[in-house]
Order: structure tokens, then sequence, then C-alpha cells
């Protein structure tokens, strides 16, 4: 039974489904998050917490969550969450980036006819001042004018679907998309900026709020663009400067401009409410009762599924992306082996591991550095290791890992080589998949080899000289443990050799001691690949 604990407020549809599981008891308290005190007493007995952003979850509330495998954030942001000290001890974070989407998108396009035909300010001279004025609300068509789109991702892109609709040229700016997911849609993908500023009627920003974005647009970037450009922001207050575009609407050189969001909020005294010519809302474009469900359901739903150990679609914290992990399936599973059999036998106080990823094996290879990891530490740290938590400890025990990336291989096409040093020199693993299904390890040392990494094994260095199976088969037989397979790796016959032992039984420490007095044997370590 998972228990669950919601401190804040959330739709009753996510709630409900929450309530309908089987396998989840429930407490919701929507007010809880007042009495954080309440929430640091009752929480070593949960397993998952959902909050809006009114919920502190801290160091001081993590530590004491024992239980705790994940915290759903019921919304977008995390700024309430320490996403660090949730990630070291691998409890996952997952939010609803999804949920208001369309509600930001709708709120654009109505925003952007807002502006163009002036209609808040057409309502307040007929409803409130009574006037008939026709004259003075005259606005411009979207049809037919190029709109520039900085930032698109989900809402931009929908924005320009939308756009298109109603016969707009839609141009976007956006360096981090790959150009077929705007052509797809119709829409021109610019390589600069400036392009973007020169030729669009109406520019909308869509980006988040980062290093990079904030003031992305000022009096530099306004100038560039055609005189009476409309100018949106429905993403966060700070990505155009609030003072330039002040300057730009009472210049007239921007015709209209509508802003949902704003540096500081509540925004009741911004500089920008004085402008003319300038729409308003105070931050309502996630506000529709839809979106309010969808972040509830999503949260839900990524919760249970956490719980679960299913595929999380919003994971905040994960180090990759969850497809990667069930795509690349068989090669998470080789990467875990190859850290468990690292670890045994010779890298276990090794500062440095280089991992070598040789051949097409994806853009993002942190998933499988994160599962060799998995395998690495689970031996040696007491706490339980997950792939959230293992580059975290992995960095808390001064373990510097060293990402290598190679054309393909030279007898595989696709290759994970481990390697570290050791009092003894270096140590070097590699392994492959066959049929994209089967993990092998195929070297050892420079040793080829042909190995599932599964079940217990003898690793044994040895002279190659004619009997000495039968000398370790006979000590192994004695002491009643079951040979299941034998392979043999070398490079020149009667020079060292390299031997693997797969064994049924675990090897007793006596039968490991007669094995090294043999005179052939220069070493033996016992693996267990579970
Ligand atoms: P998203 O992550 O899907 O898309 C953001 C896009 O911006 C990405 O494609 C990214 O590549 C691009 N980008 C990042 N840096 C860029 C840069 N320097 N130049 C150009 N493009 C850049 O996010 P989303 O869900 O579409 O949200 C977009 C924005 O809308 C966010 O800031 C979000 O917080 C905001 N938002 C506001 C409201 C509201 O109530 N007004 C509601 C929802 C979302």
């Amino acid at each position: 039974m998972f228990k669950v604990l919601v401190t804040e407020h959330i739709a009753e549809p996510g709630i409900n489904i929450l309530k309908s599981q089987p396998d989840v008891e429930l407490t919701y308290d929507p007010e809880l998050f007042r009495n954080f005190e309440r929430i640091l007493e009752i929480i070593p007995e949960y397993d998952a917490i959902i909050t809006r952003s009114g919920t502190p979850v801290n160091k001081e509330l993590i530590s004491r969550a024992k239980k705790l495998k994940v915290i759903g954030r019921a919304g977008v942001g995390v700024d309430n969450i320490d996403l660090e000290e949730a990630s070291r001890r691998g409890i996952l974070v997952v939010n609803a980036p999804t949920g208001n989407t369309l509600a930001a998108t709708e709120h654009t396009m109505g925003m952007m006819i807002a502006a163009a035909r002036q209609i808040p300010y057409a309502h307040r001279s007929l409803k409130d001042e009574r006037r008939w004025d026709r004259k003075k609300f005259m606005g411009v068509e979207l049809s037919g004018k190029t709109l520039g789109i900085i930032g698109f991702g989900r809402i931009g892109s929908r924005v320009g679907i939308r756009a298109k609709a109603f016969d707009m040229k839609v141009i976007a700016y956006d360096p981090y998309i790959k150009k077929e997911k705007a052509e797809k849609l119709g829409v021109e993908l610019v390589d600069n900026l400036d392009t973007l500023l020169e030729r669009a009627d109406v520019i909308t920003v869509h980006t988040p709020l980062t290093d990079e974005t904030r003031n992305m647009i000022t009096r530099k970037e306004i100038e560039k663009m055609k005189d009476g450009v409309i100018l949106l922001n429905i993403a966060r207050g700070g990505i155009i400067n609030e003072k330039d575009l002040y300057d730009a609407l009472v210049s007239g050189k921007v015709r209209a401009a509508a802003v949902d969001v704003f540096v500081k909020e509540p925004a009741t005294d911004n500089i920008l409410l004085e402008a003319p010519n300038i729409i308003v809302t105070p931050h309502i474009g996630a506000n529709t009762y839809e979106s309010q469900t969808n972040v509830a359901v999503i949260i839900a739903n990524q919760v249970l599924a956490a719980l679960r150990g299913e595929e999380v679609e919003f994971s905040v914290n994960a180090p990759f992306e969850e497809t990667t992990a069930k795509v690349m399936k068989p090669w998470m599973e080789l990467a875990e082996k190859l850290g468990k059999f690292a670890v045994q036998v010779a890298c276990a106080r090794s500062k440095e591991i280089v991992i070598e990823y040789s051949g097409d094996l994806g853009e993002d290879v942190k998933a499988f550095t994160a599962a060799f990891l998995k395998g690495f530490l689970a031996p040696i740290v007491d706490l339980p290791v997950n792939y959230i938590n293992a580059p975290f400890l992995a960095k808390e025990r001064g373990i510097n890992i060293v990402e290598v990336r190679r054309e393909e291989g030279v007898n595989f096409k696709r290759l994970i080589r481990i390697s570290c040093g050791t009092e003894k020199g270096t140590f070097s693993i590699a392994g492959t998949v066959i049929e994209d299904k089967f993990p092998k390890i195929v070297e050892i040392n420079g040793f080829l080899f042909d190995l599932s990494p599964e079940g217990k094994f003898l690793l044994i260095k040895n002279i190659d000289i004619p009997g000495v199976i039968g000398k370790l088969g006979s000590i192994l037989g004695k002491h009643n443990v079951n040979i299941a397979g034998f392979q043999l790796g070398r490079v020149d016959r009667g020079k060292e050799a390299k031997a693997v032992i797969l064994v049924d039984d675990d090897v007793p420490e006596e039968a490991i001691e007669e094995m090294k007095k043999l005179p052939e044997i220069m070493e033996i370590q016992k693996v267990d690949l579970g």
C-alpha cells in the first residue's frame, strides 16, 4: 500500500484518481501547507507528497521523509522543492508542464486579437464611458501578416498552428529545436533572432525565463523591428524589458502590446500600466477550469506511475529522458552489469573511471552512465541506489566519470567499455548488445569473451599450459560446486590466459584457497552478477 499526502488544493478529478486506487491510501488536506510543523511530523509515513507552490519541500522535510519515493508538483515551477536534496536521496520529482499549454496558447491568441483590434479600449469606451466612438478604434488585420514566434516549444508551436488558421505567415526562432519540427507545421525556422525581428509584424515570446532569455528584447532589439509592430509576452516577466517596451509604446514604434506576466508580481504599480496601447492581464494564462483539471489528473497519474515503477513522462530530476531508458533497455542492463562487474573485480577504489561509448548509442548517453553507476555503487554504499541518485552519490564519493564518444568500434559496431586505474595497472571490460536484445560481455582486459552478464563466475588469470582446467574442475567438484560453463580467452599459446568459469553455486573460500595454491594460477576472483 502506498501512502500519498496532498498538502494543497488540487482539482477533484485528480483526487478521485488517487482515491480510487486499491494500492493507495490517500491523505488529502488542502489547508495542510499552512502548518509546516504538522507536515514534518507526519511525513515519515508517506511514500509520496503532492503540493502546489505553497509547501516548502525543503531539506528539513526531505531528511525526515524516510519512505518518500516521489514528490509531485501540481503545476510547472519547482522553486519550492529542494531538487538537489531530493536527487541525492534518490527521490523522483515530477511535475505537470503540459496541463496549461492550451490555456496559455488560447490566452495568447485572445491577447493578439485584442491588441490588433483594441478590443478592451473599445469595450471600456462604450461600456464605462457610454461613447459610440467608431472612428477611434481602427485596428489592423492579422491575415496576411507575419507572426514571429520566439521559443517554439509546446505553447509557441500551438500558437503557430492557430495563427496559420488566421492566414498569417509564421516564422519562428528557437535554436534548440530541429528544423523539421517547424517545417512539419508549415513554419519557417529562422537561424537568428535579428531575421525574425526584422520580418515580423507581430512578435510573441514563448521561451522559459533563463539567463539567456532575460532581457532578450530590449530597446536595441525593438529598434530592429518594423514600425508599428505588435508585441506579446504571455510567457515570463522580464523576457521583454519593461521600461524599454514602455518607451517604445509611448513613441509609437510599437503599435500595441499585450502582457500577462511581469518581472514583479503582483504588478499593480508596474510602469507598463501607464503605457498607451497596452493590454494587460494579471498572469491568468493558465487560469482555465480545464487546465486546473489537467494539471491535477496529470500529477495524480505521474505520481502513481512513479510509485509503481512505471514510465514517468515529466520527471524534473531524472538524469535522462525516460524514453532512452525504455528504448535502450538492453544497453541499460549491460551498463549496469558492467558496473557490477567492475566494482567487484577492480575499480572499487578508483577515483576516475572512463566510459567509452562507441558507435551510434543515441545523443544522450547519460542514461547508460547512470545505469553503470547504479550497478557500481549498489554494493559499496549503504543507501538504496537508483538512476536518480547514482550520479550524485558518485560525485559525493569523489568518483570522476569521464565519458568518451567514439566512432564505430573495430570488432563491434556499438560497444561500451569501462576502464579504471588500479594498483596493478589498468582494468578494462567491454560489452555490447546482440540482436538488439541480448547484453554480452565481450572483452576483459583485452581478452575476448562471449559472456551473458548474469549468474556467478570465477575470473581466473593463469598460465596457458595443459591440465589447468582439469585441476580446477576437480577442486570445484570436491567442494560440490557445479560448473555451468567455461570460457578461455588467450592471446598466445603458453602465455598468460584469462578463464571464466560459470558456476551454479557459491564457491566456498576453501576452494578458492586451494585453487590459488596451484602454480599455474596467477589470480582468482569471484564475481556475482545476480
Ligand atoms: P517549452 O519548454 O515547451 O518551450 C520553450 C521553448 O523555448 C523551447 O522549445 C526552447 O527550445 C525554447 N528556448 C529556450 N531558450 C531559448 C532562446 N534563448 N531562444 C529561443 N528559444 C528558446 O515551454 P512551454 O510550455 O511552451 O512554455 C513557454 C513559456 O510559457 C514558459 O516561460 C512558461 O513558463 C510560460 N507559461 C506561461 C503561462 C501563463 O500563465 N502566462 C502558462 C504556461 C506557461
